[in-house]
């Protein structure tokens, strides 16, 4: 079956998008683990941090730099990303994705 995220990255499937450029793409988590719970991921099929090439570099921070730019538009003083790495490692979906978790303090405001 085709990767739900390449899917999403493409808009074939529905996402709440937050954030899209050319490279990158940020939406809701449809089962948030915080009051605000994004995820960050490539438009390329990158399956795993396990997985990662150097020609990956500018990717990788281009995630990260998307993270901290949509944590600070949704006025997240403070926040936690996580990568699950396999299965031993909690990664249901083979898509490489950056969990952006937080606003149990402040509550965040997800709806931009
Ligand atoms: P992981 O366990 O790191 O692979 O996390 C995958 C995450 O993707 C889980 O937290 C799911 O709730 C989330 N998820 C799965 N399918 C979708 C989807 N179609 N749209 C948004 N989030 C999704
Ligand atoms: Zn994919």
């Amino acid at each position: 079956m085709e990767c739900i995220f390449c899917k999403i990255a493409r808009g074939e499937a529905p996402s709440e998008t937050v954030y899209e450029d050319a490279e990158v793409k940020v939406f809701k988590n449809i089962q948030p683990k915080a009051p605000v719970h994004l995820l960050v991921i490539p438009k390329i099929h990158i399956e795993s941090i396990a997985h990662l090439h150097a020609d990956h570099n500018d990717i990788i921070a281009k995630l990260i730099f998307a993270a901290k730019n949509t944590a600070e538009k949704v006025g997240l003083k403070g926040y936690k990303l996580a990568f699950n790495v396999g299965r031993d490692g909690g990664q249901v979906i083979d898509h490489l994705h950056l969990h952006l978790l937080g606003g149990w303090q402040s509550g965040g405001n997800q709806e931009l």
